[in-house]
């Protein structure tokens, strides 16, 4: 029996396409590796709709509760916009992050050398860039209370977010971060607005706390989330892990998604709190959405959700030498000039297919 555990929601659009090319990979690994998952796969957003008229089953989300890692494509497209909120495709999604409580959403920034003249800043500043970003997903300002839009004292009307975090809600996320760093380069930069914010000083001070108590070793510094937006574009390689709260994550990590050119490209995690085997409950997908305008015409780049795979191997599992295996893999394959439509640059010759992409990774990988 595999000890190892995945379930794989393909989702909508262009999600089963790229997920059938993930399958080739986890099966190279079960053959070739040794590496073998208990797979089991379901319905998520409108697939499951059409389905079963809910974006998510009870007994999906139960199955996602029990398993080592989730692994999906993406959910939601035109046909299912005149839905009820409640049904919406991305209701799944949300209830998938919420009941598992993802609170740690990992999204890292990595350039591959090929791929450098395709982000918008100089090939210098972006070459080799390996940056973390970890984004508090669960608390913050999208779900404090007071919330809403009301009448103003005046005639007019008043709108109310509130940020708002706690001491376990910081210290949880502020240990992911420093436990990602020792995987990597051991450097933390925490970014907030302690200079305005009052959550923004509380912020500093408990990732301060949980650096001096439990990770002295690791590098620590703290900056205002505006400067940090700024050295991001001007020189992202000082950075290796940046952890930082919902708002801003969002912000930053999008920012810091652009400089890797393509969205095809970028992988995702959510991790929550270790289960009894000592695995964080975790998502992976894609950064992409379903690409209604480009779905079934096998023209998707499958390597943002092949990505994520890695990043399973790599964080559920703690395989990490078959995550940079897959990595370097998808390296060379963009190296010997590999490319989906997405990656074409004028004059380039004709794109790969979505399933030729994911074959030229899996012919590196027969080669390692
Ligand atoms: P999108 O990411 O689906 O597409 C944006 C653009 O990028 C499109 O031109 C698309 O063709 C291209 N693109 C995206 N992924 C690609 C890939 N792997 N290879 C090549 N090209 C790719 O975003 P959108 O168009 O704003 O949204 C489409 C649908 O997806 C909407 O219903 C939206 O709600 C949903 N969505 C879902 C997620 C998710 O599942 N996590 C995230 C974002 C959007």
């Amino acid at each position: 029996m595999a000890d190892m555990s995945l379930l794989i929601l393909p989702g909508d659009g262009i999600g089963p396409e790229v997920m059938t090319e993930v399958r080739k990979i986890i099966d190279w690994f079960g053959s070739t590796r040794n590496l073998t998952f208990d797979v089991s796969e379901g319905l998520v957003g409108g697939a499951s709709y059409d389905a079963h008229g809910t974006p998510l089953t009870d007994e999906t989300m139960a199955r996602a509760q029990e398993v080592d890692a989730v692994l999906l494509g993406a959910v939601g497209g035109p046909q299912y916009d005149e839905l009820d909120f409640s049904v919406k495709p991305e209701r799944g999604l949300l209830r998938l992050r919420k009941e598992m409580d993802l609170y740690a959403n990992l999204r890292p920034a990595q350039c591959f050398d090929a791929l450098a003249d395709f982000s918008s800043l100089k090939r210098d500043v972006v070459s080799g860039l390996d940056l973390m970003i970890v984004r508090e997903l669960t608390s913050g300002i999208y779900f404090g209370e007071p919330r809403g839009i009301q009448d103003d004292t005046d005639g007019g009307r008043v709108g109310i977010n509130t940020q708002r975090y706690t001491t376990a809600e910081i210290r949880r996320v502020a240990r992911s971060a420093f436990e990602l760093a020792r995987k990597r380069d051991n450097r933390v930069c925490s970014m907030e607005k302690a200079n305005v914010m009052e959550s923004g000083i509380l912020w500093r001070q408990e990732v301060q706390w949980v650096h001096d108590n439990e990770y002295p070793d690791v590098e620590l510094s703290h900056m205002y989330a505006d400067a940090g937006a700024m050295q991001i574009v001007r020189w992202p390689k000082q950075f290796d892990v940046i952890v930082t709260d919902n708002l801003f994550g969002d912000l930053l990590s999008d920012a810091a998604a652009m400089l890797t050119g393509s969205l095809g490209m970028l992988p995702s995690a959510s991790l929550g709190t270790p289960m009894e085997n000592g695995r964080p409950k975790a998502l992976y997908e894609p950064v992409h959405g379903s690409a209604p305008d480009i779905a079934g015409q096998g023209k998707a780049n499958p390597i943002a959700c092949i990505l994520s795979f890695a990043m399973a191997l790599r964080y559920s599992f703690d395989r990490r030498e078959d995550a940079a295996l897959l990595e370097r893999a998808v390296e060379k394959a963009l190296a010997n000039g590999a490319r989906t439509g997405d990656l074409m640059a004028e004059g380039d010759a004709k794109p790969l297919s979505t399933s030729q992409m994911g074959d030229a990774i899996l012919t590196i990988l027969n080669e390692s």
